[in-house]
């Protein structure tokens, strides 16, 4: 969120992980997203085809040294990338680019977009923040939607449980074979495969027509910690059968309690358990952002 906090020094106001900030008119909404490293910003404009063809042409030519290009656009909204570096990124680099768009779209004649959303009439008297984009619009509007919003009944999807947590068990199991194949038979230190596992979890879990709900995650990480214990226990099941042993619960004590073998399972469940650990908060994010989001007017 490194950005997002320069952001406020730049005089950017933050709603999750939208910034944003008017520049002479222009409603500059930055999204971070910083997996792929880009810096994507939004502005509502009115956005024809023609506005759209004229500007992609000059950020192409003449106003290249920007390093802006056009990625999206609606009727009103216009999406934008900084094609800089992220590590480069700093108030000088924001205000130039900034700035420089404003000139360009002002040099171009591409105004704000301003129809309130709501009723897409002129005039707006107040900003509207919609899922944390802000945008302009009527105050008697807005709160109209704000009162329609609270009285419009939850609508609550029941996630069936017992379906989706087998399904995530199973795919847990399922994601546990590469961890276990590769363990077995190229004889190489595979927990890092334990990463699969969550994902395997998760994704089975809606396989199996699961509602990503508030306790997905609990499903998750326990479905992850069954599955690495899973792949373990198949490892040392393999270990038994290859010395002719027979699978009863007092050889599995006795695998685990061996001086030679015991340590390296034991030590292969704890680095599984730990890498897998490790890679839940990327699988939470995942499960967050396929949760049901309600409109939220602002
Ligand atoms: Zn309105």
């Amino acid at each position: 969120m490194a950005t997002l906090r320069k952001m406020t020094e730049f005089g950017a106001t933050i709603k999750g992980n939208i910034a944003y900030k008017e520049i002479e008119g222009y409603q500059f909404n930055f999204v971070e997203n910083q997996i792929a490293n880009q810096h994507i910003f939004m502005i509502p404009l009115v956005a024809t085809q023609q506005n759209i063809t004229v500007l992609k042409n000059e950020l192409k030519g003449p106003s290249k040294s920007l390093k802006l290009s056009v990625t999206q656009s609606n009727a009103s909204m216009v999406t934008f990338l900084w094609q800089g570096s992220l590590k480069g990124l700093n108030l000088q680099s924001l205000k130039e680019y900034t700035d420089g768009l404003v000139a360009v779209l002002q040099k171009l004649s591409i105004q704000p977009h301003t129809l309130c959303p709501f009723c897409e009439q002129g005039e707006p008297d107040t900003t509207v923040s919609i899922n944390g984009i802000t945008v302009k619009g009527h105050e008697a509007c807005k709160q109209n939607a704000i009162q329609e919003l609270a009285n419009a009944p939850v609508e609550v999807k029941k996630n069936p449980f017992a379906k989706s947590l087998f399904g995530a068990l199973l795919g847990a199991a399922i994601g546990a074979i590469p961890w276990i194949l590769v363990d077995l038979f190229v004889g190489f230190f595979a927990a890092i495969l334990g990463v699969l596992i969550g994902y395997s979890a998760f994704y089975f879990y809606k396989k199996l027509g699961g509602v990503v709900v508030n306790y997905t995650k609990y499903i998750i990480i326990g479905s992850t910690i069954f599955g690495v214990i899973f792949a373990n226990i198949v490892i040392a099941t393999y270990v038994i059968v290859n010395s002719g042993g027979a699978i009863v619960f007092g050889n599995y004590v006795v695998v685990y309690s061996d001086p030679e073998i015991g340590p390296i399972l034991l030590q292969s469940l704890g680095i599984g358990l730990l890498i897998s650990l490790f890679s839940l908060p990327t699988i939470f994010k995942k499960v967050q952002s396929e949760e049901d989001t309600r409109t939220v007017i602002e």
